[in-house]
């Protein structure tokens, strides 16, 4: 603040620049968000020096413009996941707007005078950035930000248009196709997802299942395939209530619930 009103008026280099808050955007599905997104991002934030990190999970590239259910779903975890965290900060720009999102789309929307945006990405995505949607356009835009193990090469830009720094992180093995599985087979993800989310998740299940069985009251025919695995489920988890893992019912609910939506059952 200080440099900030010492700066110059006359329009030449200022502190403003050197102010600049930096802005890192990291992007993804997030479905759901896990502990290896939240380790990148704050490997981020430190080795880049970044002010804060947008969280902005993607909308769902087939929905053509509403909002769709799973979408708000996945930014429900992510809020549970990164709300109340210093630092970083949940966007649902991509999914207010809908279907396929570019990244060059998403920097011209939070680039300000005031702000330097920075990219995160995988390292193992720097290789193909040439074939991003207006390359130029983006690299004029953001600083990439890979993140990386330290014991691989670091990343090199593919051309010369963008600027890059890489940032190591420790390795994190943890995939949401590997969250989605264990969900969908009834392990836990207890320190693969935080907390907050698994109960955010538990309790997404909880509504749908409640739907479900409003569902099937009213239209018996459709709906008992999907009620009857579901009372199953409960069965199999009256176990595991109240411990601080997703409860297997729950989260099989969740993840079938996905399957059937993709199959177009629901
Ligand atoms: P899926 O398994 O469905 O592909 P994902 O775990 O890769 O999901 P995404 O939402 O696709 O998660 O990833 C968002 C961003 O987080 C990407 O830039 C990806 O490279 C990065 N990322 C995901 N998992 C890890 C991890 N374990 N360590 C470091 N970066 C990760
Ligand atoms: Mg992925």
């Amino acid at each position: 603040e200080t440099a900030r009103a010492c700066a110059p008026p006359n329009g030449h280099p200022t502190y403003d620049h050197v102010m600049a808050e930096r802005i890192g955007i990291f992007g993804g599905t997030f479905d759901p968000i896990h502990n290896g997104h939240l380790v990148a991002m704050y490997a981020a934030r430190e080795g880049a020096a970044l002010d804060r990190v947008f969280v902005v999970p993607a909308a769902d590239p087939w929905q053509k413009s509403t909002v769709s259910e799973s979408a708000v779903d996945r930014l429900a975890v992510v809020h549970a996941a990164c709300d109340g965290r210093e630092g970083l900060e949940v966007l649902s720009l991509e999914i207010d707007r809908g279907g396929p999102t570019y990244s060059v789309d998403t920097a011209r929307a939070l680039r300000a005078p005031d702000r330097e945006l920075f990219l995160v990405l995988g390292a193992d995505a720097v290789h193909g950035l040439d074939t991003w949607h207006e390359a130029d356009e983006l690299a004029a835009l953001v600083t990439v930000v890979a993140v990386g193990r330290s014991d691989t090469p670091t990343p090199v830009a593919p051309s010369t248009r963008w600027r890059l720094q890489a940032v190591a992180m420790p390795r994190v093995d943890i995939s949401s196709t590997d969250v989605r599985k264990r969900l969908a087979t009834g392990r836990s993800v207890a320190g693969f997802v935080p907390d907050a989310a698994i109960e955010r998740i538990a309790a997404l299940g909880e509504e749908r299942r409640q739907f479900l069985i409003r569902r099937q009251q009213r239209d018996p025919q459709l709906h008992g395939r999907s009620v009857l695995i579901i009372d199953d489920d409960i069965r199999n988890s009256s176990d595991h209530a109240g411990k601080l893992c997703l409860q297997p019912g729950c989260s099989r609910i969740c993840s079938f619930l996905i399957d059937w939506k993709h199959q177009g059952e629901l």
